[in-house]
């Protein structure tokens, strides 16, 4: 059975705000149609996603942090994970890792421009309301950390012991960076949902219950299943 790729979504934080993008310029304009000018752009940084098992017990090793980060370049800004209608805020113009100790992150940068439309997003970002960022990614596989199994065909739970392991899923075969959002402080946080044969639906449902309907899916006997019953 070829299961479907996932489309994730995981919490990160804006970094930083850069006073001054003059350094930058170059980098920015390989992305426009007209050279901007330093004036023209607010410049902001993101801590996107690490290496870290996060409270939803996912994890990306750091080869797929490194195909994220040469994906993010070009993808778009949003506000609040708003695909229906509206545009992007801004585009993500360089990444790079970022190391602290064991910790390695995906850190791009992203420019917004300075329009009136922009305006009062701009102004929550460098206020700190806007301070949370959640970027949403498509997978393939959500690899065991037990077993090295699909999740969604082996039995451990994420977030249960197993000896001296918690088993949690680690990320692998990243497909797509869809889009990075900004979203108010204090909103909810990592997302995954299944992605069918490509379409936009992106029912929201917590990591956990993904996992559940992805296995309940991969169980359910082959020779009872019929297409009514999936709409139920
Ligand atoms: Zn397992």
């Amino acid at each position: 059975m070829e299961l479907e790729p996932f489309v994730f979504s995981q919490r990160g934080v804006v970094a930083g705000t850069q006073e001054n993008a003059g350094d930058r310029m170059e980098e920015v304009n390989r992305f426009t149609l007209r050279t901007l000018l330093p004036e023209e752009v607010a410049v902001f940084t993101l801590d996107l996603c690490n290496n870290a098992v996060d409270r939803h017990y996912s994890r990306f090793p750091e080869e797929e942090l490194e195909r994220i980060n040469t994906l993010t370049p070009g993808r778009p800004l949003m506000e609040r994970h708003d695909l229906s209608g509206s545009l992007p805020r801004g585009t993500f113009f360089r990444s790079r890792l970022h190391r602290e100790g064991d910790r390695v992150s995906v850190r791009p940068e992203v420019y917004v421009l300075r329009s009136s439309g922009n305006r009062d997003f701009i102004l929550n970002i460098e206020g700190g309301v806007y301070r949370e960022t959640s970027i949403g990614f498509s997978f393939q596989r959500p690899e065991c950390s037990v077993c090295g199994k699909d999740l969604r065909t082996c039995a451990h739970v994420p977030g249960r012991r197993y000896g001296n392991e918690v088993c949690h899923f680690v990320m692998r075969g990243v497909m797509e960076v869809l889009e990075g959002s900004v979203v108010p402080a204090g909103s909810q946080g990592t997302r995954f949902v299944a992605q069918q044969h490509g379409n936009a639906r992106r029912a929201r449902v917590p990591a956990v219950e993904a996992l559940a309907e992805g296995r309940a899916l991969f169980h359910r006997p082959i020779e009872l299943w019929s297409a009514g019953w999936a709409r139920e």
